[in-house]
C-alpha cells in the first residue's frame, strides 16, 4: 500500500488529519485486506508501529480501533525519516495481545535495520496523564530506558502530563515492545489520551504531541 504523503503547505497538524481518513472507512476498517499492513521506509533506524490503528480482535472480540494512531506513525515517519508499520485493514487478531500476528512477522524483518521501536496506542482521558509509557517486560535492555526517558523528557518539555507504567505498562510477553526487546531491540510502547488525538478538534493539542513526539526520536535516530 502507499504511503502517505503530506501535500506542499500542508501543516502537520493538517496532514495527521487527513491521513486518517485511510483508516477510519468502515468504520475503522480500514481497508478491505484482512491484516493488511502500511509501512513507510525510513533511514534513521527508528520505527514507528501503530498495531491498534483499525479495529481488531482480542480473543474473537471486535475492539475499537485507537484512533489516530495509524495516521499519526505515518505523519511522524514521513517528517522524521523514520519507518512506519501500521495495521491497515481489520483482521483477526491483535499483534499486541497473540504471541503471533502478520505485524509480527513483518516488525522482525525491520530489526535487523532498526534498533529503536516506538509503539503507539490510544487511551481514554480519563486515565489522567496525556501520554503512559509503558516500559515493556525488558525495561533496562538494550537502550529501552533511553527510549521511555527520550519520550517522557520530551513531553514534559511540552507541557504534557506523563506516567510511567500506569495504568499501562506493556510488561506481558506477547506486547509489542515486550516482542522487539526480546529480540533485541530497544522499545517503549506509548499510549496517548484521546484529548491529545483529536487534530481537527483540537489542533493546539495535536501540535503539542506531534512536536514532543519529534523531539524524542530526534534524539533517538542515527
Ligand atoms: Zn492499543
Amino acid at each position: 500500500v502507499a504511503a502517505f504523503q503530506p501535500d506542499a503547505g500542508e501543516s502537520l497538524v493538517e496532514a495527521w488529519a487527513r491521513a486518517e481518513s485511510r483508516y477510519s472507512a468502515g468504520p475503522y476498517a480500514g481497508s478491505s485486506i484482512p491484516n493488511e499492513l502500511r509501512t513507510v521506509d525510513g533511514s534513521n533506524g527508528v520505527a514507528i508501529t501503530a498495531p491498534h490503528a483499525v479495529g481488531h480482535f482480542r480473543d474473537g472480540v471486535r475492539k475499537r480501533a485507537d484512533r489516530f494512531t495509524g495516521s499519526l506513525a505515518e505523519v511522524l515517519a514521513a517528517a522524521s525519516g523514520s519507518s512506519a508499520l501500521v495495521l491497515a485493514g481489520s483482521g483477526p487478531g491483535d499483534a499486541n495481545w497473540d504471541e503471533s500476528h502478520p505485524l509480527k512477522d513483518a516488525l522482525l524483518g525491520l530489526l535487523p535495520n532498526h534498533g529503536v521501536i516506538v509503539d503507539l496506542h490510544g487511551m481514554r482521558d480519563s486515565h489522567g496523564s496525556d501520554v503512559c509509557v509503558g516500559r515493556g517486560r525488558l525495561p533496562d535492555s538494550s537502550g529501552s530506558a533511553a527510549v521511555a526517558d527520550a519520550v517522557l523528557a520530551c513531553c514534559r518539555a511540552a507541557g504534557l502530563i506523563v506516567s510511567v507504567d500506569r495504568p499501562f505498562d506493556a510488561r506481558r510477553p506477547q506486547t509489542v515492545t515486550s516482542f522487539a526487546q526480546a529480540h533485541g531491540a530497544a522499545a517503549a510502547q506509548v499510549e496517548i489520551a484521546a484529548r491529545l488525538r483529536s487534530p481537527h478538534a483540537e489542533p493546539e493539542a495535536a501540535r503539542r504531541l506531534l512536536g514532543a513526539l519529534l523531539a524524542a526520536i530526534a534524539r533517538l535516530g542515527r
